[in-house]
C-alpha cells in the first residue's frame, strides 16, 4: 500500500470508528493505540477497509508510515493523555506537520497547546466531534479550531467523513486556538439542557399523569413528526418503548435514576459565569445530574419528608400532552438562547469571531443535538449576523409568543402538584427576566450602595450616586 495520508491515535470507541470512517472514504490512514492488541483487534475487523489501514505498533511506525506533511488525529481520553501523545509525538514530528486533537478537550488546554507548539513548526488543531460511536463511524459533525492554513490542509478529508445536511457538509472551521473545542462544549452544554427537559417532560407524565413508559414513548414518536423533531425526541420514544428481554419491563423502568457526567456540561456553566452570560438551563441540567447522583441522600429525604408528588389537576390529558409539547419547545428556544448567547460572549472574549449561522448548520445532522429547530436557528443568524439574542430574532418572537404560556402551564402545574422541573422553570425565568424593560435590581443596588458604598445610577440623573442611608 501507498503512504498514509493521516494518522489517528487511540482505538477506542471514537477513534476506531472515525479510523473506519476515513479509510472507506479513500483516505489511507495509519493507527496506533496504546494497547496493540486493540490495534490488532481493530485491523483484524477492518475487512475490506483493511487495503486502506496501516496498523502501527510504536509513534515511530506510525510517524513513518504516514506521507509528510502529517495530519495525525488525537483521539483518546481527554486530559494528559492527550499531552502524553503530544510529547511523544513532538519528537518524531517535522515541520509542517498537524497535530490534530479530535476528543472532548476543555478548551483552555486546547489554548495552551495551540501556544506551546507555536514556534516548533507543528500546528495545532482542536477539533470538537459530535455524534457518538454512530456519527464517528458514518457522519460527525466536525468543529474546528487552528490557524486557516492547517484547517485548509484537512478539510477536504474533515468534509468527506462529516455528517451531511441536505449534502452539505456539517463541518466547518470556527475559528482560532480553542474555539472549536469551545463550540463542542456548547452544544454538550446545551445538549443537558435538552436531555434535562425531555426528562422532566417524561416525569410530569409518568408522576403527574400515571402513563406508563411505553405510551410517553408513543407521544415523543408523534413530536418527532411536528416542531420537536430531533435526534434526542426520536431516541427518547425510542428508549421509552424498549422492552428488558430479563423481565419484560420496560427498559426505563429498570434503569437507576442516577446520571453520569464527564465535564463538559459543568465546564459551559463555568464559562458562562466567568463571562457574566446567563446559562440557567443548562446549570439546571448539571445540578439535576449532580443530585441525581445522590441516591442515598434522595432516598433519605424521601423517608424523612416524603416524595411530595401528587397527580396533576388534570382537566384534559390531550390538552396537557399538547401544552407539554409547546412548552418544551419554549424551553428549547430559551436554552439555545443562552447556549448562543454565551458563544457570542467568548467569541468577543477571545476574538475567535464566531460564525453563529455556520454553528448552527454543522450541527443540523452528526451531531446529538440536531434537529429540524437548527435549520431554523441557522436561518436566523443568516438573516441578521449580529442577532443578539435568539429571543429577537424575528422568527423566534413568533414561536416563542406561541409557546411561552404553556412553558408557564406545565411549570406552574408541575409545582402545584410537586414534580421537580428545574430546567423548564429555569428556561421560563430566563424568559420572563429577560423580557422586563424594568426589573428588581433597582433594590439590588440600594442595599449594595447601602452595605457597601457602592454606589447607585438614577433614572433622572447622570454620574454615580448614593442613597440618603442613616438618615432616620
Ligand atoms: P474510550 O473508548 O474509553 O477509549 C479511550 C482511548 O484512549 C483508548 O484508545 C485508550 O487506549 C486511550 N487512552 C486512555 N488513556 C491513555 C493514555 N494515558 N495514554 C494513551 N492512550 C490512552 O474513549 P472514547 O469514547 O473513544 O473517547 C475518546 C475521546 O473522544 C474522549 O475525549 C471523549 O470525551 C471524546 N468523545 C467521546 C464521545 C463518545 O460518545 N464516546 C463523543 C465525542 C467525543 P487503551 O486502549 O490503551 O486504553
Amino acid at each position: 500500500m501507498a503512504q498514509a495520508e493521516v494518522g489517528l491515535i487511540g482505538l477506542g470507541v471514537m477513534g476506531a470508528n472515525l479510523a473506519l470512517n476515513i479509510a472507506e472514504n479513500g483516505f489511507p490512514i495509519a493507527v496506533y493505540n496504546r494497547t496493540t492488541e486493540k490495534t490488532e483487534a481493530f485491523y483484524a475487523e477492518a475487512g475490506d477497509l483493511q487495503d486502506k489501514i496501516v496498523p502501527c505498533e510504536s509513534f515511530e511506525a506510525l510517524v513513518a508510515a504516514i506521507r509528510p506533511p502529517r495530519p495525525i488525529i488525537i483521539m483518546v481520553k481527554a486530559g494528559d493523555p492527550v499531552d502524553q501523545q503530544i510529547a511523544a509525538l513532538k519528537e518524531l514530528l517535522e515541520a509542517n506537520d498537524i497535530i490534530i486533537d479530535a476528543g472532548n478537550a476543555n478548551f483552555r488546554d486546547t489554548q495552551r497547546r495551540f501556544d506551546d507548539l507555536k514556534d516548533s513548526g507543528l500546528t495545532f488543531i482542536g477539533m470538537g466531534v459530535s455524534g457518538g460511536e454512530e456519527g464517528a463511524r458514518h457522519g460527525p459533525s466536525i468543529m474546528v479550531g487552528g490557524t486557516p492554513e492547517s484547517y485548509d490542509r484537512v478539510s477536504e478529508m474533515l468534509d468527506a467523513i462529516s455528517a451531511k445536511y441536505k449534502g452539505q457538509p456539517c463541518s466547518a472551521y470556527l475559528g482560532t486556538d480553542g474555539a472549536g473545542h469551545f463550540v463542542k462544549t456548547i452544544h454538550n452544554g446545551i445538549e443537558y439542557a435538552d436531555m434535562q427537559m425531555i426528562a422532566e417532560v417524561y416525569g410530569v407524565l409518568r408522576d403527574g399523569v400515571g402513563m406508563t413508559a411505553p405510551e410517553i414513548g408513543d407521544v415523543f414518536a408523534r413530536w418527532d413528526n411536528g416542531r420537536l423533531d430531533s435526534y434526542l425526541t426520536e431516541i427518547t420514544a425510542k428508549v421509552l418503548k424498549a422492552t428488558d428481554p430479563e423481565t419484560g419491563q420496560p427498559v426505563p423502568d429498570i434503569i437507576l435514576d442516577r446520571a453520569g457526567q464527564k465535564g463538559t456540561g459543568r465546564w459551559s456553566v463555568i464559562e458562562a459565569q466567568q463571562m457574566g452570560v446567563p446559562a440557567t438551563v443548562i446549570e439546571a441540567a448539571v445540578a439535576a445530574r449532580s443530585l441525581s447522583a445522590a441516591k442515598a441522600e434522595r432516598e433519605a429525604a424521601e423517608d424523612v419528608y416524603g416524595a411530595g408528588r401528587g397527580a396533576l389537576d388534570l382537566l384534559d390529558r390531550d390538552e396537557l400532552i399538547d401544552d407539554l409539547e409547546l412548552a418544551l419547545f419554549a424551553g428549547k428556544i430559551s436554552a439555545y438562547a443562552q447556549g448562543f448567547a454565551v458563544m457570542a460572549a467568548a467569541s468577543d472574549e477571545f476574538g475567535w469571531n464566531l460564525p453563529m449561522d455556520t454553528i448552527a448548520k454543522i450541527w443540523r445532522a452528526g451531531c446529538i443535538i440536531r434537529s429540524q429547530f437548527l435549520d431554523d436557528i441557522a436561518a436566523s443568524f443568516e438573516k441578521d449576523r449580529d442577532l443578539s439574542n435568539l429571543l429577537m430574532a424575528p422568527d423566534f418572537v413568533a414561536m416563542m409568543k406561541s409557546a411561552h404560556p404553556s412553558l408557564r402551564h406545565i411549570v406552574s402545574t408541575a409545582v402545584k402538584a410537586g414534580i421537580a422541573v428545574p430546567a423548564l422553570s429555569a428556561a421560563l425565568a430566563y424568559f420572563d427576566g429577560y423580557r422586563q424593560g424594568r426589573g428588581t435590581a433597582n433594590l439590588i443596588q440600594a442595599q449594595r450602595d447601602f452595605f457597601g458604598a457602592h454606589s447607585f445610577e438614577r433614572i433622572d440623573a447622570e454620574g454615580a450616586h448614593h442613597g440618603p442611608w442613616g438618615l432616620d
